[in-house]
């Protein structure tokens, strides 16, 4: 069921494309995440610093900073650095999830795919909401 709860875990949705962000975003809210959005890797670690997030689910083709520096400079910050990253991406390109893994990505997942298999994935790093 949608609700919104203040004691909602905080995901940090980072993509620059407003279609799947759109998708995500709804999907996530509908199982009562709290969901906040960053359109470019630089403003992901800035948000990532203000919001502490419990996860981050973060594209790596993004415009000024790309996913994998924002995740190397968010996982070297101490007190982030625990936070489960998930890399998304969508154009798969061969070494690109070995280049995730490098950087500190915890999970990587190839779209185009089903909102329904992201929720999954959110849900075996934080489990459900609250
Ligand atoms: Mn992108």
């Amino acid at each position: 069921m949608p609700q919104t709860d203040a004691d909602s875990k905080v995901i940090l949705l980072v993509e620059d494309n407003l279609h799947n962000r759109r998708i995500f975003s709804g999907i996530l809210r509908h199982y009562g995440y709290e969901v906040q959005e960053a359109v470019n890797g630089a403003e992901a670690v800035e948000m990532a610093r203000s919001l502490v997030p419990d996860l981050i689910l973060m594209d790596l083709s993004l415009p000024v900073m790309d996913g994998w520096e924002a995740t190397r400079q968010i996982k070297a910050v101490a007190e982030l650095t625990k936070i489960p990253v998930i890399a998304l991406t969508a154009h798969a390109m061969a070494g690109d999830e070995d280049r995730a893994r490098e950087v500190g990505c915890d999970g990587y997942l190839s779209k185009p795919i089903s909102p329904t298999k992201v929720v999954e994935a959110v849900q075996r790093f934080i489990g459900e909401k609250v």
